[in-house]
Parts: structure tokens; sequence; C-alpha cells
């Protein structure tokens, strides 16, 4: 495979790092769906005793629902990030930066396997508020 640029980490290890980043992120997503369960369950029981309590108790537990749903959209995304990553592997674009083109750092490509931007990028467009890492 023929490469003009080279990535600060190989393709074997970022496949390695690539899948346990994403199994990681599939725990998290199924250990959420059990909870989620495993919460309407008992509030179904709950409902048959405590009735008015429950209303009471409504508010925070639709804050934390909300919480819940932007935790597994981020979750999502980053999986959607890793499946783009599989992609630039095959590609030999994998660990360059989307933005100036130049490698990401090993460091962080250890830390955050999906990334699409170097440190410096990312900053630069956290601070310009889109909000991507
Ligand atoms: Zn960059």
């Amino acid at each position: 495979m023929q490469q003009n640029q080279h990535s600060n980490v190989d393709t074997e290890t970022a496949r390695r790092l690539l899948e346990q980043e994403r199994k990681g992120l599939e725990e998290i997503l199924h250990a959420r769906e059990q909870e989620a369960l495993e919460e309407t369950e008992r509030e179904s029981f709950q409902d048959l005793s405590t009735a008015d309590q429950h209303n009471a108790d409504l508010g925070s537990e639709t804050f934390q629902r909300e919480k819940a749903e932007s935790i597994r959209i981020s979750i999502e995304g980053r999986l959607a990030d890793i499946d783009d990553a599989y992609d630039k592997l095959d590609k030999g674009e994998y660990g360059i930066c989307e933005v100036c083109r130049r490698p990401i750092s090993e460091e962080r490509l250890k830390a955050r396997p999906e990334t699409r931007y170097c440190a410096e990028d990312a900053a630069q467009l956290t601070r310009n508020g889109t909000g991507l890492p």
C-alpha cells in the first residue's frame, strides 16, 4: 500500500485501538439500555404503590432521561466516527488531520483513536463552537 502521508500509528495498532474503543462504547450503550429497561420496570411497579411520590419526581426524571439521551447520541456519534476511521485505514488516510492534513500525534490517537483532527485544530473547532472533540 502506498502512502503519501505517514500516520503516527501503524495500521495494526490503529485497528486494535479502534476495536477496543468500539467494544467499550458498545458496552456503555448496552449497559444504558439495560438500565433504562430496569428503570421502566421499577417505575411501573412503583406506580401501584407510591403514585403521589412518583409525580413529585417527574421533573428530575425527565432531566435524567434527557441527559441519558444526549449521552447516547454522543456515543453513537463516536461509533460513526470509528466506522469512518476504518474507511480511512483502508484508504491510507488514517491518523491524518482533516483540517491541516498533518499527522495526528500518537498520544492523541491512543487516547481517542477515532479522532478526525490534530490537537490544535480540535481546540480551534471547539473554540468556534462546533462542539467537535
Ligand atoms: Zn490539524
